[in-house]
């Protein structure tokens, strides 16, 4: 039999989970965001499952773009860094994309582009970000440019929050008036809401919601939120325990020889690494569940097994099934043990994990 790692991808759940973000704000849109694989859960078949009632797609790239239309999926698709050459352009038009706008370079090459459809652009504003966009005071002329520009039908403006999941910290008023301004001024529809603005700031919704990390069911805050209670996983990371030993007191486990206990610890070797994706970063202490019952990993993750503390699960033995985040096990909460978000988690998942789709 074969080696017994999987990620059971719940398709109905991201459903509810991009109804739960339009329901946010009746009347707005909503772009499905599927970079990175669907940040990880597979960007066709979550697009498949979003096809009826999604209003948009959102990725990185035109080659994640294209993979959404190959498999027939019509949708506009909003490229949220926009076009790194000047050839991509005449796909955009055909194929209905939408680029973002955010550097003077992509402005020249739009004005002096001669294409078979007129494309609508999101034009990014740098309202605090700092990574990405043009700063509020080039925008007016910039749009009015846009406005001018035989390539582009319509401009929409676009900011991206630093710090949308962390309400004490003052920078979201603060983007969100520099942006709200200017849309104000220009007459422009606006898009800056990511999961955690559609969840937590509705003065920031506008027209386009963008929730990438909510439709997968997990949280992007640290504290709790009334919106994000409602979300439902849709990942489930699972394996088996393959062996199992009693160590000794003052035996260690594992490379490193980090974890060791005064007490006899039963141990059970899960097949899961991170050459699935499982993170190395994972602390012994980090919560996994056996048989449905939380326990806890020990000592390091090794690239293809790990290993867990069976000593008050006496009925676990091998071939027990062994959950490291979904339905009964939030990956938000696995990923506070790694020291990282859930979204690495996710999206760091190896081709090795077949995903089943349900
Ligand atoms: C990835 C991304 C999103 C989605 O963010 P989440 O925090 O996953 O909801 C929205 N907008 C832009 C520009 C992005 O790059």
């Amino acid at each position: 039999m074969s080696r017994k790692v999987r990620a059971d991808i719940h398709l109905d759940a991201i459903v509810h989970n991009y109804r739960l973000a339009r329901a946010q704000a009746p009347g707005a849109s909503a772009v499905a965001v599927v970079k990175a694989n669907a940040y990880g859960h597979g960007a066709v078949p979550v697009a498949r499952a979003l096809a009826a009632e999604a209003d948009a797609f959102g990725v990185a790239c035109i080659e994640e773009a294209l993979e959404l239309r190959a498999a027939g999926l019509a949708q506009p698709v909003v490229l949220l860094e926009g076009f790194f050459d000047a050839d991509e352009l005449p796909v955009i038009a055909r194929q209905g994309f939408w680029p973002a706008v955010h550097s003077e370079h992509q402005l020249s090459w739009l004005e002096q582009a001669d294409l078979p459809a007129a494309i609508p652009v999101w034009l990014k504003v740098d309202t605090g970000m700092h990574r990405l966009g043009f700063d509020p005071e080039a925008v007016p002329a910039v749009v009015e440019r846009l406005r001018a520009c035989a390539a582009v039908s319509e401009v929409l403006l676009m900011t991206h929050f630093a710090c949308s999941d962390e309400p004490e910290k003052g920078m979201t008023e603060h983007q969100l008036a520099r942006i709200s301004t200017l849309v104000e001024a220009l007459e422009t529809g606006a898009s800056m809401s990511n999961s955690a603005a559609v969840m937590a700031w509705p003065a920031a919704h506008y027209q386009w919601l963008r929730p990438g990390i909510m439709l997968y069911g997990a949280t992007p805050f640290e504290h709790a939120d009334p919106v994000a209670e409602g979300l439902q996983a849709a990942m489930t990371l699972s394996s088996e325990i393959i062996a199992v030993r009693e160590v000794p007191a003052g035996e260690s486990v594992g490379y490193g020889a980090t974890f060791s206990s005064e007490h006899p610890v039963r141990v059970g070797t899960v097949a899961m690494g991170y050459g699935d994706g499982y993170s190395r970063h994972a602390r012994t202490g980090t919560p996994v569940l056996v048989d449905g019952q939380r326990t806890r990993l020990v000592g390091r993750v090794s690239m293809d097994m790990l290993t867990v503390d069976l000593t008050d699960l006496p009925h676990a033995g091998v071939g027990s099934r062994v959950e490291l985040w979904g339905r009964q096990l939030p990956v938000s909460e696995v990923a506070r043990w790694c020291d990282t978000i859930p979204y690495t988690l996710l999206t760091c998942l190896t081709p090795r994990v077949p995903r089943s789709y349900e």
